[in-house]
């Protein structure tokens, strides 16, 4: 099972995520997990991604890119993964192809998270205050949902093209969306029971 999961900053993909990963039995890869986790460690990487992050920006594709081959190529990836905020912008997506094809192995679908603009707001700056995330200030949050609007939102339609993707309401509990994510699945007979 390879999945990934898209949508908009604060519409819950990390929860679901780990939700989705553990129903499959597979890793739930986010980039940007590994970032704060470099971040914290101030690592290289992590002083790097640190002022894109800050500002609201994506870290460049070239550094993203490598982090996240370098993270597919370990053996726990072998029988599948969900990608959670990968990929974001074109060059990535072509990256990730390029991974794919190199190891003879396909998507099995894209579910994107869906989410009203005020909700996300809402919902990013709750988390900012429980979670005290360095980029999740209001004008960071606003920044971040412009960047995903214009960069990352279109690449959903090319995964529609390929048959690929499965869009899912965000709005409601957990346990709901969760629920919603693993019927769109299996409508679209990508669960594997
Ligand atoms: P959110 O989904 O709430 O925006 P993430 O935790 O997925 O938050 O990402 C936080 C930040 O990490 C992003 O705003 C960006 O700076 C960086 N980041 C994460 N994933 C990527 C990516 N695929 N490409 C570039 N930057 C990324």
């Amino acid at each position: 099972m390879r999945l990934l999961l898209m949508g908009p900053p604060g519409a819950g993909k990390g929860t679901q995520a780990t939700t989705i990963a553990a129903r499959f039995g597979i890793p739930a890869i986010s980039t940007g997990d590994i970032f704060r986790a470099n971040v914290a460690q101030r690592t290289d990487l992590g002083v790097l991604a640190d002022s894109y992050m800050n500002a609201g920006e994506y870290v460049p594709d070239e550094v993203t890119n490598a982090m996240v081959a370098d993270r597919l190529a370990d053996g726990d990836c072998a029988d599948g993964f969900l990608l959670d905020g990968y990929p974001r912008t074109p060059q990535q997506v072509d990256e990730l192809d390029a991974i794919l094809d190199r190891t003879g192995v396909g998507l099995d679908a894209v579910v994107l998270l869906e989410a009203e603009i005020d909700e996300l707001v809402r919902r990013i700056l709750l988390r900012a205050q429980e979670e005290n995330r360095a980029d999740d200030t209001e004008s960071v949050v606003r920044r971040r949902l412009e960047v995903y609007t214009t960069e990352t939102a279109p690449l959903a339609a090319a995964y529609d093209v390929r048959g690929l993707l499965a869009t899912v309401d965000g709005l409601g509990s957990v346990e709901e969306v969760a629920e919603r994510i693993l019927a769109a699945l299996a409508a679209a007979s990508m669960a594997v029971e």
